[in-house]
């Protein structure tokens, strides 16, 4: 028996537990102090209630025999694929039902997605971005290249000729930095993709905290696309599923690489290693995209997102730079006074005791900056901002 000895070649991802030791080391020197997380990456208002309605409901489908529900449809129950459709259809985007797949989130398909792929393609990921594109490649053992985000390009990385990718990752709204592409950046990218036979897997999953409506919230909203991408998407941030789990993934009938359909490809696969999502989180989920259920959702995001004012307000205030925050709920900010990401983070810590996660820790382009989110309560974030002022 011989392992897969790529999972040699991981490192050893210390973010979230070096940050924790951290912590830990100034909770005990300090117990004092009141520590303001601004860090999670993880949402903290409850559900919407017509979503908990709906799921309950569908539990209770499940205790009678007439209203029993084993095993779904292979790609999802038709009601959330044409909910997820209609929802498409508001900001222009026509798919067919054929091409959506539901999940139980974005980072398994973001994942798995790499099934379809041959082991020699070579990637481009952004730099600073999401850990996980570059982690499932080392994985497979794919040659790695990056695309870095930095203040001359407003972290938003665009192609080049001079480069040749077979598979690239974009994450527009970006995590970590907020940026978010344009509609002509993206035909950019599609351009490049059509021209050089790659693919564009997209990630879309912080789509819905877009305000700007003229910015895309989909690839599949740049023409040509449908040739040349996959979507992936979540209700994970857009409905507070982070402990649901039900996301989607959209692949067109249109993409095909050397005669092979992509679409049929995933369907095959997704059949043979995945069973579907529970059917009370579908109807849940079916009831974030009803008229009721896109309102409470929104409410829970302008929420999130009047946090990022008063961080962005801050940080105007203070003179720091930053990108994001306008149409996203990370804030991504240079480090004063030229201090490394974990020089900011120590800083921030004992002087402050806040807590937010070093830029470094998001890939090499990342050093020197700091992501703050806006995933906590009004009063978190005003007494945070409060702290930082009166350390800088
Ligand atoms: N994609 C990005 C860019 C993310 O930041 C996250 C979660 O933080 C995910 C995907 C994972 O989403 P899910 O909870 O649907 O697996």
């Amino acid at each position: 028996m011989r392992i897969n000895e790529n999972y040699k070649n991981l490192k050893e991802s210390y973010l979230f537990s070096e940050i924790a030791a951290r912590v830990e080391k100034f909770k005990s020197e300090n117990p004092d102090k009141k520590i303001i997380r601004m860090g999670i990456g993880d949402v903290t208002l409850p559900l919407p209630q017509v979503v908990v309605e709906a799921g309950k409901k569908a539990f209770e489908e499940q205790a009678f025999s007439e209203t029993f529900h084993g095993y779904g449809p292979e790609q999802g129950y038709d009601f959330l694929r044409e909910a997820i459709r209609d929802y498409y259809k508001t900001f222009g985007v026509s798919l067919h039902m054929d091409e959506i797949f539901v999940s139980d989130g974005a980072k398994s398909d973001v994942g798995n997605v790499l099934d379809l792929f041959d082991k020699d393609n070579t990637v481009l990921i952004p730099n600073p971005v999401y850990p996980v594109y570059f982690d499932t490649n080392v994985m497979n053992g794919r040659k790695i290249i990056f695309a870095e985000g930095n203040k001359e390009n407003n972290f938003l990385p665009m192609p080049s000729d001079e480069v040749k990718a077979d598979i690239i990752y974009l994450c527009s709204p970006n995590n970590p930095t907020g940026a978010v592409y344009t509609k002509e950046q993206l035909e950019a990218w599609v351009k490049y993709a059509l021209k050089n036979g790659s693919i564009i897997l997209f990630d879309s999953a912080y789509e819905a905290f877009i305000q700007d409506e003229k910015l895309p919230r989909s690839i599949f909203s740049i023409e040509g696309a449908e040739k040349c991408a996959i979507e992936f998407c979540s209700l994970s941030k857009t409905a507070g599923f982070t402990g649901v789990r039900c996301g989607y993934t959209v692949v067109p009938e249109a993409l095909e690489f050397e005669g092979m359909s992509l679409r049929k490809m995933w369907l095959r696969r997704q059949t043979t290693k995945f069973n579907g999502v529970s059917y009370p989180v579908q109807r849940a989920a079916q009831a974030v995209f009803s008229k009721e259920g896109i309102e409470q959702c929104r409410k829970n995001i302008a929420y999130y997102m009047e946090n990022a004012k008063i961080i962005t307000a801050t940080m105007d205030k203070l003179n720091i730079s930053y990108v994001g925050g306008e149409n996203s709920p990370y804030v991504w900010l240079k480090c004063p006074g030229g201090m490394t990401s974990w020089e900011f983070f120590d800083k921030l810590l004992s002087e402050a005791a806040v807590v937010g996660t070093p830029g470094s820790g998001f890939g090499t382009a990342g050093e020197g900056y700091f992501r703050l989110t806006a995933f906590s309560s009004k009063e978190a974030a005003k007494e945070a901002m409060e702290r930082l002022e009166k350390i800088f």
